[in-house]
């Protein structure tokens, strides 16, 4: 059996449309399947929407509210009965007809199939920013992530419970794929733009992404500020020499307004750049000391399991 993971956020307008497309695609292919929605905190009628579906494919994890994309991805994981996963956004931009492939490269042993997006279609203002995140993302970190490999991918239940186990609070999962490993597949889709409703990303929601994703997955952060330090260190130590050299030699000089700013405002603001980032960290150990759940359920479907002469 194919677990379906469809995180929603206000997608009423595209569900239904989803759903019978997910549908059409998994009678071709022949499998059994559920589709598990996660409705994150909803301000319209998506879980009226998805219990108005009335399939018996359909369950659903209904949030207290708005917890985010990857606890909601965390939580239909947590669900899934299948031998796979697919996760997908459920806007549409994830063409459910991507499913057959991916399923046919699992079925011939891969653990992850990802479906790779071309960002061709995008807007500049979406592509620049992106490139900028992934080369700082792999610059600093252990784990690579290539652009346009997203959420859009199907695991096997060895990547599922192995995810499952990482305990971690702050969950990044594009970092999260990539950490447990496993046999990969990549295939490619061109870039569907959202039709129905709106990106619940805005630019401030996608920088705080990043830096949990920068952050999530090493400490070179801290130790390029702790180089940053000491370059400036030496710099300064550098220049204070020169100019006791030169006081020995040539006399007092001038008093420098220029040189006393110019230092002070580069030490003051390394300071406060490191500060930033291990202020970064120690939130981090704050949040994970505390040991909160990723999310709060009100209402589930109930976990009935499936009769073989429902597919049809
Ligand atoms: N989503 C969610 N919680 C959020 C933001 C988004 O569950 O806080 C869902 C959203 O409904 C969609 C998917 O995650 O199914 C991708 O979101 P979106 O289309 O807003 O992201 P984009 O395509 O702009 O990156
Ligand atoms: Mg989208």
């Amino acid at each position: 059996m194919l677990s379906i993971i469809v995180p929603v956020l206000n997608e009423a307008r595209n569900i239904p449309v989803l759903h019978d497309e997910i549908r059409a695609v998994m009678n071709v292919i022949g499998k059994e399947h559920e589709i598990i929605f996660i409705d994150d905190g909803s301000e319209d009628d998506t879980l009226e929407t998805i219990k108005n579906l009335g399939s018996r494919h359909v369950r659903y994890i209904s949030f207290s509210r708005n917890f985010g994309k990857e606890s909601a991805i965390i939580a239909g994981l947590g669900k899934a009965r299948g031998e796979a996963a697919v996760i997908m956004d459920g806007d549409l931009q994830h063409p459910p007809s991507m499913i057959a492939e991916m399923n046919a490269h699992f079925e011939a042993g891969y653990d992850q199939v990802i479906a790779k997006r071309n960002r061709s279609g995008e807007p500049l203002m979406k592509r620049i920013p992106a490139n900028l995140f992934y080369r700082v993302m792999n610059s600093t970190s252990t784990v690579r992530l290539v652009d346009g490999e997203g959420d859009f991918r199907l695991i096997s239940r060895k990547v599922v419970d192995a995810i499952l186990l990482l305990s971690e609070n702050n969950r990044f999962s594009k970092g999260i794929f990539e950490w447990v490993g496993f046999g990969k597949k990549v295939v490619e889709f061109n870039h569907v733009g959202r039709t129905n409703g709106k990106s619940g990303f805005n630019p401030f929601k996608l920088f705080d992404y990043a830096v949990d994703g920068i952050s999530a997955y090493n400490h070179r952060p801290l130790r390029i500020c702790f180089h940053l330090g000491l370059v400036v260190l030496l710099i300064s130590l550098a220049y204070i020499l020169y100019i006791f050299v030169n006081i020995l030699i040539y006399g007092v000089d001038e008093p420098g307004y220029f040189t006393i700013i110019a230092s002070l405002l580069l030490l003051g603001s390394v300071q406060l750049f490191s500060l930033g980032i291990i202020g970064e960290y120690v939130g981090r150990i704050y949040i994970e000391t505390k040991n909160r759940p990723n999310f709060i359920i009100t209402e589930e479907s109930d976990s009935e399991p499936l009769e073989k002469d429902d597919l049809h």
